[in-house]
C-alpha cells in the first residue's frame, strides 16, 4: 500500500522484453506540475508542496489520471495523490508508526499481529503513492520478504502450524514481477498447514494492465482458494479497463473484496460511499473494510471525526443492501484484530 520515500523504490526493469504493465509503471506521472497541467489546473492557490513531494514523491499512472475530472482541483482522485503543504504541518497524535508495525514484526518482512494469519510485506513498491498511506514511513528497504529471497519468510511460516492463511501485502505485492510471485507460492505450496492465500493490492484498480496473461495463469495455478482485497476509495476509480481486469481475476475463481479508507474531501459523504459500494458491486467486488484513517504524520487533513464516520456508516446501512455495507474499523497498535468503531 505505501512506499517509503528513501527506499530504492521500484525495481522496474528497463529491458525491452518487460511486460507492458511495467512500461506503464515506469511512465507514471511524477511531476506535480505536469499532473496539474494535464488536468488544466494552475498550481497557484492549490497549496501544493515541493517539500512534501520531496519527502514522499508523487507517483500516479496515466490511466488513473485519465479518470480524474479535468479542471477540478477538488477531484477525489487527484486529492489522493497531490502533495500538499498541509502534510508538512506537525499534528499531535499523528506519528511515524501509526499502527505499531515496527513492534509486530517477527522476521524479515513478516507481520504476525493476527491469529492464524501471517502478513508478508512482499515489497515496498507501489504503482501509485497515496498521500494518506499508513506505511509512508515504513522502513521497507531492509524488511521486505522478497528482498530476503523469500527464504526467511517461508521458513517462519513453515515452522508455525497455527498459520493457515498467508496475506501478501506491502507496498503492493503485485508490483513484483509474476515469476517472483511464483517463486514464493511454489515454496509456500510445500507447507501443509496453509489453507488460504490472500492478496492486498491496489494495482488492478490503479494499473489494470497488471492483470495480464501471466498473472492470470499464475493465479489459476495456485493450490489454495484465493481472496483478492482491492483498494478503491471512490467510484470514479472504476472504468471499463478496471472492469475488464476484475472480470479476468474473477474468472480464475478468486473472490474479490474491497477495502477503502474514509478520507475527508474524497469519500466522506453518504452519496460517495453508496456510489463506491454500488460501483464496486457492478464490477463484481464486495466491500470489506472501511478504515478510519491511521494517524500517520502528514495525513491529518484527511481525517474524518469518529462521530461523522459512524453517522455516515449508519446512513449507508440505511440505504443499501446489507452486503454492500463495509465494516467500519480502526487499527489499534497492539490489538489482535481490527477494532470496530
Ligand atoms: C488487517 C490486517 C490483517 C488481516 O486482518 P483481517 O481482519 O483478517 O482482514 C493481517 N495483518 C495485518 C498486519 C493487518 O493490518
Ligand atoms: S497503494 Fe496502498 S500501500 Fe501503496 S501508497 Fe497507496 S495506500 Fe499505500
Amino acid at each position: 500500500m505505501i512506499p517509503a520515500a528513501p527506499a530504492p523504490l521500484h525495481p522496474a526493469p528497463s529491458h525491452a522484453a518487460s511486460p507492458r504493465w511495467q512500461q506503464l509503471w515506469r511512465d507514471a506521472v511524477r511531476d506535480p506540475r505536469e499532473l496539474l497541467a494535464m488536468l488544466g489546473l494552475d498550481a497557484d492557490g492549490l497549496g501544493m508542496s515541493d517539500e512534501a513531494a520531496a519527502q514522499f514523491p508523487l507517483r500516479v499512472p496515466h490511466g488513473f489520471v485519465a479518470r480524474m475530472r479535468h479542471g477540478d482541483p477538488h477531484d477525489p482522485l487527484l486529492r489522493q495523490v497531490l502533495p500538499l503543504d498541509a502534510e508538512m504541518r506537525p499534528m499531535p497524535g499523528f506519528t511515524l508508526d501509526a499502527v505499531g508495525d515496527g513492534a509486530a514484526k517477527a522476521g524479515h518482512g513478516i507481520i504476525r499481529k493476527y491469529r492464524g494469519r501471517a502478513l508478508l510485506i512482499a515489497t515496498g513498491s507501489c504503482a501509485i503513492h497515496c498521500r494518506y498511506c499508513f506505511r509512508r514511513y515504513f522502513p521497507y528497504a531492509e524488511e521486505t520478504a522478497a528482498a530476503a529471497g523469500w527464504r526467511e519468510a517461508v521458513a517462519a511460516i513453515g515452522a508455525d502450524a497455527s498459520i493457515d492463511e498467508v496475506i501478501l501485502s506491502g507496498g503492493d505485492p503485485w508490483s513484483l514481477a509474476t515469476p517472483k510471485l511464483a517463486e514464493l507460492t511454489d515454496a509456500l505450496a510445500a507447507i501443509p498447514h496453509l489453507k488460504r492465500l490472500r492478496v492486498h493490492t491496489r494495482l488492478p484498480v490503479v494499473l489494470p494492465e497488471r492483470v495480464d496473461d501471466a498473472l492470470v495463469a499464475w493465479l489459476a495455478s495456485l493450490p489454495w482458494p484465493v481472496t483478492i482485497v482491492l483498494h478503491a476509495n471512490h467510484a470514479n476509480e472504476f472504468d471499463a479497463h478496471v472492469d475488464a481486469a476484475l472480470d479476468r481475476l474473477r474468472a480464475t475463481g478468486a473472490m474479490l473484496l474491497n477495502q477503502a479508507v474514509l478520507l475527508r474531501g474524497v469519500n466522506d459523504s453518504v452519496d460517495a460511499l453508496t456510489a463506491l459500494s454500488e460501483r464496486g458491486h457492478a464490477a463484481g467486488v464486495l466491500p470489506y473494510y472501511l478504515h478510519q484513517l491511521d494517524r500517520v504524520q502528514g495525513a491529518a487533513h484527511f481525517e474524518v471525526p469518529d462521530d461523522t464516520a459512524l453517522r455516515l456508516h449508519r446512513e449507508l446501512a440505511a440505504r443499501v443492501s446489507g452486503y454492500l455495507v463495509p465494516r467500519l474499523v480502526r487499527e489499534v497498535a497492539g490489538d489482535t484484530g481490527k477494532r470496530p468503531l
